[in-house]
């Protein structure tokens, strides 16, 4: 379990990149949603202890950040980006990590390695060299090497980002797996990839945590916000392009999903909101105030 208290980030010279943030994690996969820019990979690098924040407390599993060491051990983290020699094979690469983090019997890394290439499915890619790999494999073997040394919490930090939809959806579901006994969070700007696979979600923007719970709260957040009407060519092109959230062609015209506080056309009808239309309109109305 993460505790995160009052936590507040500056950079020399920066605006805040993280602003009061409190809130706490439990065992399960969590969904750390905002867009570029909200302060998601400084709260996770300060999670990995490899960032200090300017204030505020952390505890992990009960033990607080300044214990450093200890901290790196219980989580294993896979960054936004990060590099792998495209000259190393996979395997030879996770090897090396495990001897970074401290394993240091030979036999013993050798048969964890073994058991996460398969875990993350590179049994038969582990021996070819790294830069043959497709963008999905190599954010795989970026989850194994977080994964060594089984640590408790596993943080990854905008990890679909560059993939195609089909790796994409490989790509959550090994993390679904992931999360059945560890603490799980994930950093993304794509509703899509906490939809199916998260049980909680925290919103963050500008720094500032605007909401923390259960993926209907966000979505409840777009009710009484989304409308939609057929609208003709002349209609459609004096709208505010702004309210549009989609659109769809049909023989009656253009079916337009719109969001707004009141209806944003006449004749408009209120509709069920998706979670996506729940974020965007805890966005906006943040933004509006
Ligand atoms: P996100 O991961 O949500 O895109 P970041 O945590 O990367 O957000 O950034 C939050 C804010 O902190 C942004 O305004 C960004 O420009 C700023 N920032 C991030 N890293 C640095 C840094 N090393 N030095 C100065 N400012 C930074």
């Amino acid at each position: 379990m993460i505790t995160i208290e009052h936590l507040s980030k500056t950079y020399r010279k920066g605006a805040w990149a993280l602003l009061d943030v409190s809130l706490t994690f439990d065992k399960g996969m969590t969904g750390l949603l905002g867009p570029n820019g909200a302060g998601k990979s400084t709260l996770m690098r300060i999670l990995a202890a490899l960032l200090a924040p300017t204030s505020g407390q952390v505890t992990i599993n009960g033990i607080s950040l300044g214990r450093s060491e200890e901290i790196r051990r219980m989580v294993g983290y896979l960054p936004q980006h990060f590099h792998i020699y495209p000259q190393m094979t996979g395997r030879d690469y996770l090897d090396y990590v495990g001897v970074m983090k401290g394993i240091t019997d030979k036999a013993a890394r050798r048969k964890e390695i073994s058991r996460l290439l398969e875990m993350v499915n590179l049994q038969e890619k582990a021996d070819k060299k790294v830069r043959t790999y497709s963008g999905g494999m190599k954010q795989r073997i970026g989850i194994a090497q977080a994964l060594l040394g089984s640590p408790d919490v596993l943080i990854v930090d905008e990890p679909t980002a560059g993939l195609d939809p089909q790796e994409r959806v490989r790509f959550r579901n090994l993390l679904t797996r992931f999360s059945m006994n560890r603490t799980v969070l994930l950093s993304t700007h794509i509703v899509a990839d906490i939809e199916s696979n998260c049980r909680k979600v925290a919103v963050m923007n500008q720094g500032c945590l605007l909401m923390t719970g259960d993926l209907a709260e966000l979505q409840a957040c777009g009710e009484g916000y989304v409308w939609e009407a057929v609208l003709n060519q002349v209609q459609f092109a004096a709208l505010d392009p702004a309210l549009v959230v989609s659109t769809r062609t049909v023989p009656e015209g253009i079916i337009c999903r719109m969001t707004g506080e009141t209806a944003p056309i006449y004749g408009a009808v209120q509709v069920e909101p998706t979670l996506e239309d729940g974020y965007l309109a805890l966005l906006r109305r943040e933004r509006d105030e």
